[in-house]
C-alpha cells in the first residue's frame, strides 16, 4: 500500500524545506524527501563555510513563515552598506541602506542556520513530514497520481512532484525537462577568515581581472570570503598553507580591512549559468536550483528559489481552494509564467556584469570606471538597483509583500 500524499517534495535544502514551511498548516498532506542526513548539530563555536546574502524580500517569507526567529537567536549579521570598487581603474560605487529609507540591505546568513531554523518549524507542523534519509528510485503515473517507490521499498502516491532537489536535480532529469546554459570556466573559493579591522556592517567587493573577490560581514571581525576566479587559481588559492593564503587575500583586497588574520575553512565551487526550459510538467513542479542556477556575484540564486518556493505555494493553495487539480500542468502554468519572467531577468542581469567586469579591453575599462562613478553620484539609479537587489521590486508572492 502506498502512502497517500498531495505534494511529495524532493530536496530539504534552503528552498525545498521553505516551500514546505509555507504549505504547513494547510490543509494539504505534504512529505520532504531529503537524501543526505541534514546538519542538525555542530560544535560550539564554529562557523559554516556556506553562507547566503539575504534579501528583505526572503526574510518576510521566512518571517511569515515562523523561522525567521529561529535565525535570529542563532546568527544573523544585517549589513546597511556595500561598496564595490574595480581593480582596473577608479570606478567604484557605494551603496547605503539610509539612501531607500531602510535600517539594513541585507542579512548574511549560515545556510546550515537556514535549514535547521525551517526544519525545526516544519517539524511543528502536523500536516508535514520529513523522511530523511530517504531517496527515491522510480515513478510511474498512477489515475492522477504520481506512484514513487523509494531505495527502502516504501510507496508514495502524490499529486503534485516538487523537485527542489539543486542544481543537478534528478527530478528534472528523469521528468525530461531539458536546461539551456553556459559553464563560467571559474570557480568561486569560499573561505571564513578574521580580519585586522571591523568590516563596518559593509559588504565589500572589488572586481578582480579573473573575477570579483567579495567579503561578507559576520559577527564580530569574521567575514565570509567569495573570490570567484579561474579553475586554476582557485586550486592554487586552496593548496596554499594558511600564512600564503592569508598574505594573497590580504593583498588581493587591497588591505581594505587590514591584514586578513586567520582562516577556518574553505572550499570551491565550480560556477555556471543553468536555466530549466521548462518550470512545470503535468504533476511536476521546479523550484531553486533545480530550476535555475546563477553566478554568485551579487547573492541572489537561493532567493529566487525562496520566491519560487512562495509563489509555488501560493498558487498551488489557491488552485486547491477552488477546488481544482493542484498536479495539473494547466494550473502549474500560473506558477511558471509567474517566476520565469523574473528569474531570467536577474540572470541575465547577473550574467551581463559578470561579463563586463571580465572584459580586459582598455575601451570596455574605461567606460566601466566612467559607468561606476556615474552611477555613484546618480541616487535615484542607485536607489532603483538597490531596491532590486534587496528582492523589493517585481510582482511578489503575497508572502513576500
Ligand atoms: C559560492 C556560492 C555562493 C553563493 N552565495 C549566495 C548568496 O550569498 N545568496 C544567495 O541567495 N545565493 C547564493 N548562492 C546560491 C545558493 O547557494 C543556491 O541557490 C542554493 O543553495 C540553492 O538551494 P536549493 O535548496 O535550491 O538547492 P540545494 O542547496 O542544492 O539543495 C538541494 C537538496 O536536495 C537534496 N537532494 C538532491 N538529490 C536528491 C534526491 N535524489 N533525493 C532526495 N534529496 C535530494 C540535496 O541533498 C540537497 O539537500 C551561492 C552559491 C555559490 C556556489
Amino acid at each position: 500500500m502506498a502512502d497517500q500524499y498531495d505534494v511529495v517534495i524532493v530536496g530539504g535544502g534552503m528552498v525545498g524545506l521553505t516551500l514546505a514551511c509555507t504549505l504547513g498548516g494547510s490543509a494539504l498532506k505534504v512529505a520532504v524527501l531529503e537524501s543526505s542526513p541534514m546538519d542538525t548539530d555542530w560544535p560550539d563555536g564554529s562557523i559554516g563555510l556556506r553562507v547566503s546574502a539575504i534579501t528583505h524580500a526572503s526574510r518576510k517569507v521566512f518571517k511569515a513563515v515562523g523561522a525567521w526567529q529561529g535565525m535570529v537567536e542563532r546568527r544573523v549579521t544585517s549589513y546597511g552598506e556595500m561598496h564595490v570598487w574595480d581593480a582596473c581603474g577608479n570606478g567604484a560605487v557605494h551603496f547605503d541602506s539610509a539612501e531607500v529609507g531602510q535600517p539594513s540591505l541585507g542579512y548574511i546568513v549560515e545556510n546550515r542556520i537556514i535549514q535547521l531554523s525551517l526544519l525545526q518549524r516544519l517539524q511543528q507542523f502536523d500536516n508535514v513530514e520529513l523522511l530523511c534519509p530517504a531517496r527515491w528510485q522510480q515513478w510511474h503515473d498512477e489515475q492522477g497520481c504520481l506512484c514513487l517507490t523509494l531505495e527502502d521499498g516504501r510507496a508514495l502516491r502524490t499529486r503534485l512532484l516538487v523537485g527542489g532537489d539543486g542544481a543537478r536535480s534528478p527530478v528534472r532529469e528523469r521528468a525530461g525537462i531539458q536546461t539551456k546554459g553556459w559553464g563560467y570556466d571559474q570557480h568561486a573559493l569560499m573561505a571564513i577568515v578574521q580580519t585586522e579591522h571591523s568590516h563596518l556592517h559593509t559588504c565589500w567587493q572589488r572586481f578582480l581581472p579573473n573575477g570579483p573577490l567579495a567579503f561578507l560581514p559576520m559577527h564580530g571581525h569574521y567575514a565570509c570570503v567569495v573570490w570567484s576566479t579561474t579553475p586554476e587559481q582557485a586550486a592554487e588559492l586552496m593548496a596554499m598553507d594558511a600564512p600564503d593564503f592569508l598574505s594573497n587575500l590580504s593583498e588581493a583586497f587591497e588591505y581594505k580591512l587590514g591584514r586578513v588574520l586567520e582562516v577556518q575553512d574553505r572550499g570551491k565551487f565550480p560556477l555556471r549559468l543553468q536555466h530549466s526550459v521548462d518550470y512545470a510538467k503535468e504533476r511536476i513542479a521546479l523550484v531553486g536550483d533545480a530550476a535555475h542556477a546563477i553566478h554568485p556575484l551579487a547573492g541572489q540564486g537561493v532567493n529566487l528559489g525562496i520566491l519560487d518556493a512562495a509563489a509555488l505555494a501560493e498558487t498551488v493553495l489557491s488552485t486547491h481552494a477552488s477546488r481544482r487539480d493542484i498536479g495539473a500542468l494547466h494550473n502549474l502554468r500560473r506558477y511558471e509564467r509567474w517566476r520565469k519572467g523574473q528569474n531570467v531577468t536577474m540572470m541575465l542581469s547577473m550574467d551581463g556584469f559578470k561579463r563586463l567586469f571580465s572584459a580586459q579591453s582598455e575601451p570596455v575599462k574605461i567606460v566601466r570606471n566612467i559607468g561606476l562613478n556615474a552611477t555613484n553620484g546618480l541616487i535615484p539609479v542607485k536607489r532603483f538597483f538597490m531596491e532590486y537587489a534587496m528582492g523589493d521590486r517585481g510582482d511578489l508572492p503575497k508572502l513576500a509583500s
